[in-house]
């Protein structure tokens, strides 16, 4: 499997807009790893892990088709990761020709959420009803804890979050023969029962992004910081763990992230990075 980091930047990108604080001078003066759009992946240039805002200009940077994308999971319906916009291009009223059918796989609450959102653009707009969804060329599936899905040749398997509880955040860990990918954004400490859905899996989990959010001793709500980070590296054994969701709040520039987390047995993901599992 080919894991494509579309974005590594919290809600608010990195440099945050406007901020003048000494993370986000840095990290306009240097540029490169260190400008980060909002957080989402591509899997073998077919399945995406959150629509987002910055989904568009990252397909232009990194020469990807989104025409091609036939799954999506959405982890949840916050702004920096569902951008209702995106997905209703995908309507006649667009001009848009012959879209690639798409499954979306979302929980029960982040669906309504994402509709409420749709409405917004397009008055009646819904993934619940079903003339809708064949004006969008989209199928859904909903998502809970515990599910083991197929799309195509991929197993998918639905952990919760305890991001955000009204949105019944998901977790995804998509899998391929013997490659295991698993998402884990947005998300604070693992709930127990994630915990436990991980130890009893019956493959392994061949690498991992995780959510770091704030950096190095800068603990925050609803997100994990780096020294949380190392601890659930630690935990997850044999897998390759990479941060990701990343604000300016306590996060240095890009090359010593990488090294204070390299230094505990994991690294920090970038805008691009692509890895082969
Ligand atoms: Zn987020
Ligand atoms: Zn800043
Ligand atoms: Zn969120």
């Amino acid at each position: 499997m080919e894991i494509l980091f579309l974005g590594t930047a919290a809600a608010t990108a990195t440099p945050l807009p406007f901020c003048r604080c000494p993370a986000c001078q840095a990290g306009r003066r240097a540029g490169g790893k260190n400008l980060r759009k909002r957080s989402s992946v591509l899997i073998d240039g077919e399945i995406l892990i959150d629509l987002g805002p910055d989904f568009a200009s990252a397909c232009f940077e990194y020469g990807v088709s989104s025409a091609e994308i036939g799954c999506l999971l959405q982890t949840h319906s916050h702004s920096d990761h569902f951008d209702a916009g995106h997905l209703i291009t995908r309507i006649p009223e667009y001009a848009t020709e012959n879209p690639r059918p798409m499954q979306i796989v979302a929980s029960g609450a982040c669906l309504a959420h994402m509709s409420e959102k749709l409405a917004r653009e397009e008055e009646g707009a819904t993934l619940l009803a079903a003339p809708w969804r064949e004006k969008l060329g989209v199928e859904i599936v909903r998502a809970a804890h515990g599910n083991r899905l197929r799309y195509k040749n991929y197993e998918i398997l639905c952990l919760e979050s305890a991001h955000d509880l009204s949105d019944e955040s998901m977790m995804y860990i998509v899998r391929k023969g013997d490659a295991a990918f698993f998402y884990a954004c947005d998300t604070p400490l693992f709930t127990p029962r994630t915990w436990d859905a991980l130890e009893k899996l019956d493959f392994p989990i061949t690498a991992a992004a995780v959510d770091q959010t704030y950096g190095p001793d800068t603990p925050g709500g609803g997100h994990l910081y780096a020294n949380q980070v190392a601890e659930i590296a630690a935990r997850l054994k044999n897998t390759r763990v990479l941060a990701t969701h990343i604000s300016h709040e306590g996060t240095p520039p890009h090359e010593e992230m990488d090294a204070w987390t390299r230094a505990r047995g994991y690294e920090t993901a970038w805008d691009g990075l692509k890895i082969q599992l």
